[in-house]
């Protein structure tokens, strides 16, 4: 058996169209695009490409993009100061904060000083709690993309066994919480987690974001499993040359799934994709503008 080879990329693009037509309605209506503030502080080349990619994505979409550059030697006051200011402002829907922050820096004091209302990451803890209540939440944008392309596979998820491997913040410990509120059984696995192969053999659905690369093997699937590989994990091939590999065996995990995400082409435009739907969201929410009636009338394309 071959798995079905979930198509990330495609999905982003055709979410991404679906944004920038609601972002040109909500610009109609409001009278400004919907806009997105990223700070980045320092000089971290990979931080450097994702503020530049979700800028690059944002404007292609519509939105009004901004970056703000700190250098690395800026101080904590002088960045609380940069987020209050944005959170001041009312042309600013949605703010980030690109992790990680330079040393000396505590970004968990910048993350609770963002506006929840702002919170396009997800990472308040307002919007964790409420996210752990089941409440209407900003979502962080990487389980996100991963419920979409759930839902998208397997439409229902009620009654699913779910398994997460993984308990950041940032992705499994949200993972688990939709998939919760989506009515599955779950369970998180993490670097204590005895005879993980065991565990993850129970999942009809199996999120891997451990970062560590092609941990999950073939023989780890339940045959006919639906598997999200979040992990990217880069690795030498060659002189100066690298490659790119997911949580997950591809080769032998194709054989066995039932659907697949491939590492690139997964998970990762599905990511950006969902920080605009944040960003349009609260955008929405802060302009009372009804975000579920933003297209009607209007001709698909
Ligand atoms: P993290 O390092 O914060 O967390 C990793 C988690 O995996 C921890 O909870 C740890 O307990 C668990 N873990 C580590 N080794 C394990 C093992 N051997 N067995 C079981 N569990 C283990 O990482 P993160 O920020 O959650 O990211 C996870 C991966 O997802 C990374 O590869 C990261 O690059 C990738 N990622 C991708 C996207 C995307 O857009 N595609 C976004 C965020 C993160």
């Amino acid at each position: 058996m071959s798995a079905v080879v979930i198509d990330g990329k495609a999905m982003a693009l055709s979410l991404r169209a679906e944004l920038a037509r609601k972002a040109a309605a909500f610009t109609a209506r409001a009278g400004r695009p919907p806009s997105l503030a990223a700070v980045l502080v320092g000089d971290d080349p990979a931080s450097a490409i994702y503020v530049r990619n979700k800028g690059v994505a944002a404007r292609a979409a519509g939105f009004d993009s901004v970056e703000h550059h700190l250098p690395a030697s800026t101080g904590q006051k002088n960045l609380m100061a940069l987020v209050a200011r944005l959170n001041a402002d009312p042309r600013v829907d949605g703010i980030l904060v690109q992790l990680p922050l330079p040393d000396g820096l505590d970004s968990g004091a910048v993350l609770i000083a963002v506006d929840p209302a702002k919170d396009v990451d997800g990472f308040h803890p307002l919007n964790v709690g409420r996210l752990a209540l089941g409440e209407p939440a900003c979502v962080p944008c990487t389980p996100q993309g991963c419920l979409i392309m759930l839902r998208h596979q397997l439409g229902d998820l009620t009654g699913r066994e779910a398994v997460v491997i993984g308990r950041s913040g940032i992705v499994g410990r949200p993972m688990a919480a939709l998939l919760v509120r989506e009515n599955c059984t779950v369970t998180i696995a993490h670097s204590r987690t005895r005879g993980l192969a065991e565990v993850c053999r129970r999942g009809d659905i199996l999120i891997a974001a451990a970062g560590r690369p092609e941990l999950v093997r073939g023989d780890w699937i339940k045959p006919g499993a639906t598997v999200i590989d979040v992990g990217i994990n880069r690795l030498p091939a060659g002189i100066g040359k690298s490659r790119l590999v997911g949580d997950v065996c591809f080769a032998e995990a194709v054989q066995v799934a039932g659907a697949i995400t491939p590492v690139p082409g997964g998970v990762g435009p599905m990511t950006i994709a969902c920080l605009l739907a944040n960003t349009l969201a609260c955008a929405c929410r802060r302009t009372g503008i009804d975000e579920e009636r933003l297209l009607a009338g209007r001709p698909r394309p």
